[in-house]
């Protein structure tokens, strides 16, 4: 059965920052503000889906939600509980670092919230100062053993590429996140929106973002040092639609970024098998589910060998699991 999210985005509410990236109108795609007959809409809509109930979940997302005003907040998280254990497994809220402590922990908890994403972006000092998100590594740190400690899920967002931000300290700020042992993390390579003080550091030639390339390279790091860590990676770029691509200025945005990663992730698996062997033609094996990506998009790994002089085919093998490569000939 389907896996259903009920997504409703609170664009800038309660948001007492200015992150140098940040438009979160540009982001959510949404300008008008969240409303109570939103939320009942949106999940009497989805609750006549055919679904797994204990798979589904109501999430706030896009803005501060622990900093929305307390009575605004309380009063969206009444309008969402009824529908909790009834229809859908819990609510998943995201929120800054800085705007989590026991009060307000006490009160996601009586309303039914189960997960808490924290916007971290980087646990570098620096990066955050340059970036003016308002909030330390520490701030990060503190709210997630807060969370812990009452026992929510626990996510971990970061951006890639940010101003002051180099791969080191991107790679940094992952093993900083596996320290914190969270049970999800979403990775966001930075884009350059229109509206930003990020455009204007672009457009004066200050901030350079990594092209998609680069970014496709790095971010395949960081999802098998997640991996490795039994951490899920539950997203991996912007998604598309909700009009970022009318806002875009410049960055790494592919509409199938994860895509792109998880096929490079497969080309230097096959490399490693190949590289000492000679040219000619190889059959490979991956999980049945892997092949598209092990040819990656548009075939472009297949079309990679080729041009070293291999030539592979990728057949399906039910006993391997997600990135085993094997030679069958
Ligand atoms: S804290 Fe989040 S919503 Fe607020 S400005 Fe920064 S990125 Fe945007």
């Amino acid at each position: 059965m389907k896996h259903v999210n009920v997504s409703l985005f609170v664009p800038h509410l309660g948001c007492p920052n200015s992150c140098i990236f940040c438009n979160q109108k540009t982001i959510s795609g949404k300008c008008e503000p969240l409303k109570n007959e939103d939320i009942v809409k949106a999940c009497d809509i989805a609750k006549n889906g055919n679904y797994d109930i204990a798979d589904s979940e109501i999430a706030f997302f896009g803005g501060s939600f622990t900093a929305i005003e307390r009575e605004k907040m309380i009063s969206f998280l009444e309008t969402a509980k009824p529908y909790v254990g009834t229809y859908f497994s819990g609510i998943r809220i995201s929120t800054r670092p800085d705007c989590i402590d026991e009060e307000v922990l006490g009160i996601l908890k009586e309303y039914g919230v189960t997960a808490i994403e924290l916007g971290a972006q980087s646990m570098s000092e620096n990066v955050l100062i340059k970036n003016e998100r308002g909030h330390t590594p520490e701030d990060t740190e503190k709210a997630c053993k807060l969370i812990r400690d009452y026992g929510f899920s626990l996510g971990l967002q970061m951006m890639t590429g940010l101003y002051g931000s180099d791969d080191e300290t991107d790679i940094y700020t992952a093993r900083k996140f596996i320290e914190l042992k969270p049970d999800t993390v979403r990775i966001y390579p930075t884009t350059v929106l229109e509206n930003t003080k990020l455009e204007a550091l672009y457009r004066e030639g200050k901030y350079i973002p990594p092209t998609l390339e680069d970014s496709i390279k790095l971010c395949s790091r960081l999802l098998l040092m997640f991996r490795e860590n039994n951490i899920k990676v539950i997203r991996l770029g912007l998604h598309s639609g909700g009009n970022v691509e009318d806002g875009f200025v410049a960055g790494a945005y592919h509409p199938a970024f994860r895509e792109l990663v998880e096929g490079e992730i497969y080309k230097d698996l096959i490399d490693e098998k190949l590289s000492l062997l000679p040219e000619g033609d190889y059959t490979l094996g991956v999980h049945p589910k892997e092949i598209s990506k092990a040819l990656g998009q548009k075939r472009c790994n297949a079309e990679f060998f080729r041009n070293k002089g291999k030539n592979v085919k990728i057949t399906g093998d039910e006993t391997l699991s997600r990135y085993d490569v094997i030679i069958i000939k």
